[in-house]
């Protein structure tokens, strides 16, 4: 097997040198940019399999980076945050990332993301119209459900009448929920069917996910009536009484 290689976008050289050695010694090729526009730079002549990006970082940000390798490619890369409540800022701002890891993290939980990330590219085409192992199953190519209606082959959604982008997680998690909906769907269940079996760590990106989803499905996104939490078990769809009669 060719070794993979991976992009550490840091700035701290504590976290350079425990990156460097520990990933090395899983078997990684690693590739150290310690800034933002030294992180373009190299992505350009490099092109590595895998980016870690730390969000903090001098001259150009992580974020902006984040965004302009999305612009031009599919890579996949797993942001890294200083605090778990920046999650919610970097989630929120839409750049594209695969995944995110709160910093401190442990060698073993971040090589295990890094491997669920590069599973799921692979077995996803390379165009952005996505086809991922979650929604692949779904039968429908439509579904509609009081307000909202989603097209899993065009990757549409529409909402109240309104187009609405949704980045990919979203998606899935949407169609997941549209496609049970009316049924109760465990935190497992639903971290496992969008992130994949494999996913290890908090399930703090599931609820980002849903509070990003409710913000744009909900009419009001603080009492939820479409995307409901099912205190101790997980979430669900409700059918709105209108559409189960009409
Ligand atoms: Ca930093």
């Amino acid at each position: 097997m060719t070794s993979i290689s991976v992009l550490i976008v840091e700035d701290e050289e504590s976290f350079i040198d425990a990156l460097q050695s520990g990933l090395t010694r899983e078997g990684f090729t690693v590739t150290v940019a310690r800034d933002g526009a030294e992180a373009l730079d190299i992505y350009e002549s490099l092109a590595p399999d895998l980016i870690l990006l730390d969000v903090m970082l001098p001259r150009v940000s992580g974020i902006d980076v984040c965004r302009e390798i999305r612009s031009r490619s599919n890579v996949p890369i797993i942001m890294v945050t200083a605090k778990s409540a920046e999650i919610d800022t970097v989630v929120g701002l839409e750049v594209g990332a695969d995944d995110y890891i709160t910093k401190p993290y442990r060698l073993r939980e971040l090589v295990a993301r890094m491997r669920a990330v590069l599973r799921r590219r692979s077995v996803e085409p390379e165009s952005g119209a996505v086809a991922s192992s979650s929604t692949a199953a779904v039968s429908g190519e439509v579904v509609e459900i009081g307000e909202v209606r989603l097209d899993h082959v065009r990757h549409e959604v529409t909402i109240r009448g309104e187009d609405v982008r949704l980045p990919l997680k979203e998606f899935e998690l949407l169609a997941l929920l549209l496609e049970n909906a009316g049924r109760v769907l465990t935190r497992d269940v639903l971290i496992d069917r969008v992130w994949g079996s494999d996913y290890v760590g908090d399930t703090k990106t599931l609820d980002v996910h849903v509070k990003r989803l409710r913000s744009k499905v909900e009419s009001d996104p603080a009492n939820p009536t479409s995307i409901v939490t099912i205190r101790g078990l997980g979430y669900k769809f409700e059918v709105p009484r209108s559409a189960v009669t009409s």
